[in-house]
This record gives C-alpha cells, structure tokens and sequence, in this order.
C-alpha cells in the first residue's frame, strides 16, 4: 500500500470553499494511486467560531482555571469538528473517507496535558481503515494517555501529528498545505519582498523553525528527519510543488555557500531583556539568579555571563514573576522590555567570516541599536527593540540578497 499523509492547516479547511482546493489535492493523490491519510487542524483562525483561538477565549484563554485536562478536552474538540466536516465535505465529491480522533487513530502521548508529546502509535486500526476507505482523515493536535485521557501535543501541533503518522505508517512523503507557497527566506507577513525557497535541509527549517518561523512546527521537523520522510510545503490553493525538506547533501551547499551565506530569517519577539551587574561577588550571583529563574519555571535564554554580571533574556509573559524572584534575591536588575530576537540561519555560513560584520554594518546603517548578539555554526543571533523589527528585517533581507 503506498500511502501519502496530507496535513490541511486552519485556514486550508476554513471554509467551504478552501475545502474545495483541499479536497482536490486529494483528488491528485488518489489518481496517483496513494491511500491518503488527511490530517486536519481546526477550521481557520480567531474569531472564526471552531478556531483554537476561539474555543480558548470560551475559559477565558490562557488564563483559565480549569486544569490542564480538562483545556485539552475542549480544545480537541476544534480538530474533532474539523475532520467530521472535511469527511462529509469528501462524501459530497464521491470520495469514500472516514474521520477519527487522534486517540483512535492509536496515537498515544505524555500525560503532560496541553504539550503532550507523542510516545508511540498503534497503527494497527488505520492500516484496518485504510483498506476499507480512500482517505482517513485524523483530527490533528491530539492523542490520548495510556489511561484514555484527551492530550493535545502542543500549538501548531497538527504538523506533528502529520509527520509522526508518516513516520509510523512508514509513507512515502508528507504533505504540510498552508496559507503561503511555501517556505520562504521570511515571514512574508512581514518581508513583503521573501522568496520561497525550492528546497531546504531539514537542520535549516528546523533551526528556523525553533528560532520563530511558524510556517512548520519544529517538533514535526524533527521527526520526519529521523525517519528520514520528506516534506513538502505548499499552498492549498495553488498546484504549486512548493518548497521540499530533505536531507540535502553537503556537496549541494558547496555551490550555494558562494552565494547565499544566509538562507532564511526568523523572529521572535514579546520578550524582555534582564541586565543584572554585580562586581563583588559575580560567581555567586551567576549561581543565584540562574537557580532562583530554574526554580520559578521560568525558561531564559540568550545568556551572557561576564566577571561584571549577567545580560539574559526571558518571555515578556514571565516579567512579573521574573520581577517578584529578582526582587527577593535583592539584586539590581535592568529591564529592557519589548525587544525581539532576529536569527539568520544558513548552511553556508559555515567558517566563512564577514557575516556578522555585515549584519552589524546594515543595523548601523538603519541607526538600530543590537542590544545582544551571539553566533553558532550555522546561525547568527541578534536582540533589538521591537519597534525596530520590521526595518531591520528587510534590510537584512536586501544585505544577503535573499530577494533575489
Ligand atoms: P497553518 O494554519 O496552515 O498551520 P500557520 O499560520 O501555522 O498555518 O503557518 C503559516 C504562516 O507562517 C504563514 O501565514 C506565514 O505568515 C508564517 N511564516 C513565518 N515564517 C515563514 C517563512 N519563513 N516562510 C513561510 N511562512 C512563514
Ligand atoms: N489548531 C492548533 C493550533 O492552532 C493546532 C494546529 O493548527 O496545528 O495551534
Ligand atoms: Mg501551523
């Protein structure tokens, strides 16, 4: 049986009519010859009524008191809804389909409710469905606990369950359909002038991926890697082959480390910076500030440790109580709120100097100030204030001729 794993994203599956578009991929794979496993995220975005945004502000969004679980059980229910519409939508074009919750299509997670993560999937009862039925469509998002309990694997998690289904039925490629054609060298959202991007390692789209492009869920990324399936993501409403993740070989980059240093930008932003100086006693409050941010579960990052203090950042969502543990501590610490993280990330950066020089060179030029910086093989990292983000991105965008 060759089989093929289609995931349909919120806006894919919104409406009646991005139904049609999506139905006629399907179409294209079973004239292929594939069964199709369709996954599917909840119907289109915040305010539309069975959105995962919607059904959150229902509690009172992030803020609700109802557990963890019981968040999960209402929130599985957008993809629940989602994959009944699409089979009966399916139905009405003569293709014979069947809808399942995460949990029966066996895939079985932690019980750390609201960021499951997936730790193994019967396929014994899809493998059954897909010898009865064209298509399987499985409600995306989610998997249920040993003991039966609704789990979701975190936000944007309907690409994981697309890749991990794939992984497990041993498919032949995934299919991740979206809003943009595909991935491009940024946000286009924000970089009117972003490329798409033929093809890409799966360590490059990773590394974007953790570093803020939404386009992809990491996680989903990583497990097509290990078991070596590629992706394709594309557009649900164009016939477009869209940009291809694989395992690109390193004789591949040779060509493009000439040039294209960068291959893609990302961003994060809603973050604060924490500059805390001490001179007396550093190493202690190296120790300290660090212990007492571990102990309140607050995650930080972009570490600076120096003889004169500590320079990191944490999420804006996590100031307050960053504010109540330093403040007990009784050290000095400066807030610089409302920055943004940019990273460029690029296989052909590699050993090759001048990049950071050009990426400091076109901020100047821009009068932004970098608030931090810091490098690794294949990325480069820089925090600047919010308000900057959007002319620091595209001039960055124009420096490494990502346009063209
Ligand atoms: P879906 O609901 O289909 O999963 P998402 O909203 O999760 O869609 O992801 C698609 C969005 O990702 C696009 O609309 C785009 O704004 C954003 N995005 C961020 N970075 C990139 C990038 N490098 N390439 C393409 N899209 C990107
Ligand atoms: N509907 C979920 C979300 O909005 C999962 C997904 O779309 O991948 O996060
Ligand atoms: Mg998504």
């Amino acid at each position: 049986m060759r089989i093929l794993v289609q995931k349909f994203g919120g806006t894919s599956v919104k409406s009646k009519a991005s139904r049609q578009h999506a139905i006629s991929h399907i179409k294209d794979a079973l004239a292929d010859d594939y069964k199709v496993v369709a996954v599917v995220s909840a119907m289109g975005r915040y305010p539309d009524p069975y959105a995962t945004d919607s059904l959150l502000s229902l509690i009172n969004g992030n803020q609700s008191k109802i557990s963890n679980r019981e968040k999960d059980l209402l929130l599985a229910c957008g993809e629940t809804i989602s994959a009944t519409v699409f089979s009966h939508d399916l139905l009405e074009h003569q293709i014979d389909s069947v809808a399942i919750s995460g949990g029966e299509a066996g895939i079985i997670t932690t019980n750390n409710f609201s960021n499951a993560q997936i730790k193994t999937i019967d396929t014994q009862h899809i493998y059954h469905l897909l010898t009865k039925h064209q298509v399987v469509i499985v409600a995306g998002f989610q998997g249920k606990t040993e003991n039966n309990e609704v789990t979701t694997i975190g936000r944007g998690g309907s690409d994981t369950s697309a890749t991990a289904l794939a992984a497990a039925l041993q498919a032949e490629f995934v299919d991740i359909f979206t809003d943009v054609n595909g991935i491009m060298t940024a946000d286009p959202r924000v970089v009117s002038n972003a490329k798409k991007l033929e093809a890409i390692s799966y360590t490059e789209i990773c590394n974007l991926a953790y570093q803020g492009a939404k386009v992809i869920h990491p996680r989903a990324v990583e497990i097509a890697m290990q078991a070596n399936i590629p992706i394709r993501v594309r557009s649900t409403i164009l016939k477009d082959k869209g940009t291809l993740i694989t395992n690109i070989p390193e004789t591949d980059y040779s060509e493009r480390i000439h040039d294209k240093l960068v291959t893609g930008i990302a961003y994060v932003n809603h973050i604060t910076q924490i500059r805390i100086q001490e001179v007396k006693k550093p190493q202690q409050l190296h120790v300290l500030v660090f212990k007492a941010m571990a102990e309140a579960g607050i995650s930080v990052d972009f570490i600076n440790i120096s003889p004169n203090g500590v320079v990191y950042t944490i999420f804006e969502r996590d100031e307050t109580l960053a504010k109540k543990v330093l403040n007990d501590l009784k050290v000095n610490p400066t807030y610089t709120e409302d920055c943004a993280k940019i990273s460029l990330v690029g296989a052909g950066m590699s050993g090759l100097p001048g990049v950071t020089s050009k990426i400091v060179q076109t901020l100047t030029n821009k009068q932004i100030p970098i608030l931090q910086s810091a490098d690794s093989h294949r990325t480069i990292w820089v925090l600047i204030q919010n308000k900057n983000l959007e002319t620091a991105l595209n001039a960055l965008h124009v420096a490494f001729q990502l346009e063209k």
